[in-house]
């Protein structure tokens, strides 16, 4: 099963060594292989442009398969020149990635306004064809057809939101309505809890996919091999 995870905590406080040996500890016993991806989010004007050159030498480091997270964020309320200047650092991480030919991964919080944002960023700077990850994609269906539209090859990623039916039970109406070949499974841990309120770990992946399996009428197995497949075609991942 592939854990597509995003995380803050690599920054530039790790080399790439320790950040691998980090989930190793994490996840032992269970990672097989480990892959990278570098990007900015929610940027503010204290982001210095300058800083594009270096993500873009990141970017030639070895295991790295995407650029992201890289997106617009709301949530911070930002002020409308912040604003400005997230959609303007996307659409040039957007067109890195193009350059590079290495998948966006989208981080996107607000409303559907944000997200049609968002996604004009990327129409802007990216043929149709390119490689997306929604990553923790809890939009509507109507958002989803929306992307899916514009970037036939976009994915979802499905985080434990949807092990908190309480919280959300609307997103588990959302993933019935979606087809597997959209979807990846992701933990973001360990900032999204389990169903129990424990904290979130890589190992959810199962949780996520049993929760899958059963209105989508298919097994466990099926929904990690799909979910596999999606994930290894959309960061061009040989062998794991
Ligand atoms: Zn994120």
């Amino acid at each position: 099963m592939i854990e597509v995870h995003s995380s803050d905590d690599v920054g530039c406080n790790y080399t790439e060594e320790q950040y691998e040996q980090k989930w190793v500890e994490l996840v032992n016993g269970y990672l097989k292989q480990i892959s990278n991806a570098f990007g900015f989010k929610e940027v503010t004007q204290a982001c210095d442009y300058i800083w594009l050159e270096d993500l873009e030498g990141l970017l030639d480091s070895k295991k790295v398969v995407a650029v992201g997270e890289c997106g617009l964020d709301i949530t911070g309320r930002p002020s409308s020149k912040d604003f400005e200047k997230q959609k303007d650092i996307l659409g040039k991480q957007a067109k890195i990635a193009q350059q590079k030919r290495l998948p966006v991964v989208i981080h996107c919080r607000g409303n559907y306004d944000t997200s049609n944002e968002c996604l004009r960023c990327l129409t802007d700077n990216l043929p149709a064809d390119h490689h997306i990850h929604r990553h923790c994609f809890n939009g509507s269906y109507a958002e989803y057809i929306k992307w899916k539209i514009a970037f036939p090859e976009v994915k979802f990623g499905i985080s434990p939101f949807l092990l908190n039916e309480i919280k959300y039970p609307q997103f588990r109406v959302l993933v019935c309505k979606m087809e597997l070949r959209d979807l990846l499974l992701e933990t973001d841990a360990p900032y999204l809890p389990g169903a129990d309120g424990s904290t979130g770990s890589p190992l959810l992946v199962k949780d996520l996919a049993e929760k899958i399996a059963n209105p989508h009428n298919v097994s466990t197995e099926e929904v990690a091999r799909i979910t596999t497949d999606n994930a290894k075609k959309l960061y061009k991942i040989k062998e794991l």
